[in-house]
């Protein structure tokens, strides 16, 4: 129990009179406590005592002034706002160009909540000529003619209903845990009161609580602080302690891990089954948030024959469909081929066959019954229809059968449930609709649903800034307080103008508004508990940030002065119990005769970067799965970029080819004609249909687009060529065979040129801007961390001028080279003349540079051959290696263990 009922407000509840709260959670908790006192004071039974919401107080009071009237307007559930709102905007000539109408409906529906709660009328947005005013007024227009027509009352305008019909409260009424009250709020409290009604605003508790500050580490580090002191508070007797946490509903997921890792670690096994903790988090995030919701519209969506890969990959990973347990590996290597595969657009027939041909017969029979009952329902239909429909397809496509529901998913399959059902309350609204808009209607009331499972009243409780109002506790930690979050900035709506905003002192409009709010919040929230912690991260990834200076009135304290509580997280409790261990020094794996081996530059990459790596990529397979993406990949880009620049320099063949199409030239740039553009774009355009196949609209787009950046970077480069002394081109995309220490590796040279002097330049397309010629040289003795150029070069040693990267990217167009001579283009480097710091130690030219290659690269192929194994990674190389898992790489440095583990857990 968290709030203390005072005496004032436990007499007024037992005289009958009404508590309005600001919170649907404060109203739960004072139930809570008027019971306890009851009990306390020996009673067995009582009347349940009038504690409401205010909104729900509202409603109630329409519905008893409507049961007085002879032709009273209907209540709309707010489903039914949504749906309203959500057809007009769609039907409207400025809803048709809105990219998320279903956002926009939302958002208008705010801000014509906020025009009644603040008294705005409606002509004053209307004479302002802003397109976002102008549309509003005309959704707004259409809104209150419609509900004129049907006589429909929508719950902004309960509070102007009950003023304009002199409703008058039987009750005394008291306003518990109010921040800010309202225009129309104030005027309705003042009718009543000028009509002879009690209205009361008790005090509560009021602490002279001393408040101290603390800054944390980050974010994460802050909340694990947090959790470790609340569990240090419960072990020293108080009862009723609480962590605010701004934004709540966005991190539930990691507040309950967190605090889960400390108050009870061993849930976080996976075998564990979930048992009460002495925490709860008072978090209300949208009913679609829910995996178990997230996944049936995903299945709905499939239904409309709409889905890609990812929403595939998703249902097939999925717990919450039936044979999941016994498929559930069958389901997760049929991801893998799936991912493979990158099929644009899925049905459930597809799947069906998909999960056949995978072996995943359960999910087909699923598939199969799905798809032949949609088959002769997916006509248009009313939505009580629909909400049939979508019960029996969520039932014949074994949705929530996958595994046993725990309680809390219990409760969201009803909630759930109930939401499908309550679309049958918009056929008079929607008439007919067809599926897409029927699966839209009821992702739209899904979202706009804000749902939390019951949860027991635990000592512990984590809640949000605006939950919190009105309630009391022994102990109180308050995360987040950064000068960048605190005071929050202003968020203007997007329909009503600023000016208008400003001139009804909107709360969110200005600077000025949201800092006395800030304000006014911190001082209720320091003068409701005995103790009190005001915490604030230090860093948010690499930026730093500062406290708020409204901390600044309270003294400082250290994190390490807030003692950390006795529990240890469950990766320091496996550490702590693990078995004595053996020590075994495995880092070899069987050597391999040279002609085994197979591949390309790669295995000296992997070999040089890591040599555990190597092995385990290159041997053992141990490849990362392939990723899905909406984007175009980079291996689809560098194919084209390679494939379109082959065809070009087939058609220029030289550097005079080039200079044929030269249109300006100065010493600082070299414009080129638009002929030659015209002949890039045309043989971008049709590469990128070939690399980039597609069957729907959005990826034919997508490989128009990724042309015209083919053809802009292609052209930035020819710009530079344009400026090198005359070469020829004399190889493209040219394969070859090359023998190293015996091992047979296939190279390809992007392209070899041929200088006017005879000499070669090999050249490496790039496009990226993150390569470069110091790759080449070692990284630590022997190990150059792209060893990929030097072996091209070894592979052609008559008459090798130099080797170079050519780099595209976003602004960067140019060659990165060394070479035996400067001239050669800009970019390219004399080895010989490079600063000391820029070459390898004891080698001065070239030529000694081509033989320490030649040594360095020999060694590698012979290590790999032999099968070193070692984890031994170039530093920054773990970043972007898949391995982690495999090599342990984190277990090797004893005093990161603890950092690592837990940030893997993360
Ligand atoms: S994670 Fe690091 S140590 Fe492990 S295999 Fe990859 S590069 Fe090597």
């Amino acid at each position: 129990l968290i709030f203390r009922l005072d005496a004032q407000l436990y007499d007024l509840l037992t005289n009958e009179a009404t508590v309005l709260t600001a919170s649907r959670h404060l109203a739960h908790a004072l139930r809570q406590e008027y019971a306890q006192q009851a009990q306390l004071q020996g009673l067995r039974v009582w009347p349940t005592p009038k504690i409401l919401p205010w909104p729900t107080y509202l409603r109630n009071a329409c519905q008893k002034l409507r049961n007085q009237q002879a032709r009273p307007p209907r209540l709309l559930s707010e489903l039914q706002a949504v749906a309203l709102w959500q057809r007009i905007i769609a039907s409207s000539d400025t809803g048709q160009g809105l990219l998320n109408a279903a956002q926009a409906a939302r958002n208008a529906q705010r801000s014509w909540q906020r025009l009644h709660q603040y008294l705005i009328p409606l002509p004053a947005v209307a004479a302002y000529p802003s397109e976002e005013a102008q549309a509003f007024t005309q959704w707004a227009q259409r809104f209150i003619t419609e509900t004129q027509q049907h006589q429909w009352l929508d719950s902004a305008r309960f509070s102007d209903y009950l003023h304009r019909h002199h409703f008058q409260p039987d009750t005394p009424l008291a306003l518990v845990g109010f921040d800010q009250i309202t225009a129309d709020m104030q005027r309705l409290l003042r009718d009543w009161q000028q009509r002879g009604a009690t209205v009361l605003q008790p005090q509560g508790f009021s602490r002279a609580a001393q408040a101290r500050t603390v800054a944390v580490g980050n974010s994460d580090s802050e909340l694990r602080l947090a959790a470790s002191w609340a569990r240090q508070q419960l072990e020293s007797g108080r009862t009723r302690i609480a962590v605010v946490v701004p934004k709540l509903a966005a991190q539930a997921a990691q507040v309950q891990r967190r605090f889960t890792e400390v108050f009870a670690p061993a849930q976080r096994c996976i075998d564990e089954p979930a048992t009460p903790t002495a925490f709860h988090v008072v978090a209300t995030p949208t009913l679609s948030s829910y995996p178990l919701v997230h996944h049936a519209l995903l299945l709905l969506e499939l239904l409309q024959g709409r889905a890609d890969m990812l929403l595939v990959g998703q249902l097939l990973r999925s717990p919450y469909l039936e044979g999941y347990e016994a498929e559930a590996a069958a389901r997760a290597l049929a991801d893998v081929v799936a991912r493979k595969e990158r099929r644009e657009q899925w049905d459930c027939n597809e799947l069906q066959r998909f999960a056949e041909t995978q072996h995943c017969e359960q999910l087909a029979a699923c598939m199969l019954a799905t798809g032949n009952y949609l088959r002769e329902h997916k006509n248009t239909a009313l939505p009580s229809q629909w909400t049939a429909r979508f019960t029996q397809l969520l039932k014949l496509s074994g949705w929530s059968r996958g595994r046993a529901l725990n309680s809390s998913e219990q409760q969201t399959l009803n909630k759930f449930q109930q939401t499908v059902a309550e679309l049958s309350a918009l056929d008079e609204l929607l008439g007919k609709v067809s599926l897409s808009t029927a699966v839209s209607t009821l992702r739209a009331a899904c979202n706009a649903a804000s749902f939390a499972p019951e949860g027991l009243d635990q000592a512990v409780t984590v809640i949000d800034i605006d939950s919190v109002a009105g309630m009391q506790f022994d102990a109180l930690w308050v995360m987040g307080l950064h000068a960048g979050d605190w005071p929050p900035a202003p968020e203007p709506d997007p329909f009503v103008p600023l000016e208008l905003q400003l001139e009804y002192a909107l709360p969110d409009a200005s600077a000025e508004h949201c800092l006395k709010l800030a304000q006014q919040q911190l001082r209720r929230l320091v003068n409701c508990a005995d103790e009190v912690i005001l915490s604030w991260p230090q860093h948010d990834d690499d930026a730093e940030l500062r406290a708020s200076p409204l901390l600044a009135t309270w003294p400082v304290v250290e994190s390490t002065m807030l003692a950390q509580a006795s529990a240890r997280s469950f990766s320091q409790q496996l550490f702590a119990t693990r078995p004595t261990l053996e020590s075994l020094m495995d880092d070899r794996a069987p050597p391999q005769a040279p002609g085994a081996a197979k591949g390309g530059s790669r295995i000296l990459e992997l070999q040089s970067r890591c040599a555990f790596r190597a092995q385990a990529e290159l041997r053992l397979h141990a490849s990362a799965m392939s990723t899905v993406s909406v984007a175009v990949e980079a291996t689809e880009r560098g194919d084209l970029v390679h494939r379109v620049l082959t065809e070009v320099w087939q058609q220029l063949k030289d550097s005079e080819g080039l200079r044929a199409f030269v249109l300006t030239d100065t010493q600082s740039a070299v414009g080129l004609k638009p002929d030659l553009q015209a002949i890039v774009q045309s043989i971008a355009q049709r590469i990128a249909q070939q690399v980039i196949p597609g069957i729907t609209l959005y990826r034919r787009r997508l490989a128009s687009l990724e042309a015209q950046l083919c053809v802009e970077w292609i052209m930035a480069l020819l710009q530079v060529e344009a400026q090198r002394l005359p070469f020829r081109v004399q190889a493209a995309e040219q394969g070859e065979p090359y023998e190293l220490s015996g091992m047979k590796i296939k190279i390809k040279l992007d392209r070899v040129d041929e200088l006017a002097d005879g000499g070669k330049l090999l050249i490496d397309y790039k496009t990226g801007d993150s390569n470069h010629s110091r790759d080449w040289l070692d990284k630590t003795p022997g190990r150059p961390r792209s060893p990929q150029l030097p072996l091209y070069a070894l592979a052609h040693p008559q008459q090798l001028a130099g080797i170079c990267f050519a780099i595209m990217a976003p602004g960067v167009a140019e060659f990165r080279g060394l070479a035996d001579t400067d001239s050669i283009a800009p970019g390219i480097v004399d080895y010989a003349q490079q600063k000391p710091l820029a070459k390898l130690a004891g080698i001065e030219t070239w030529d000694e540079l081509l033989r320490h290659w030649t040594v360095v690269l020999n060694d590698l192929a012979q290590q790999y051959l032999s099968g070193a194994a070692q984890v031994n990674p170039l530093p920054g190389e773990c970043k972007f290696c898949h391995l982690h898992g495999l090599c342990r790489v984190h277990e090797l440095a004893q005093d990161t263990m603890d950092g690592e583990v837990e940030s893997d857990d993360a």
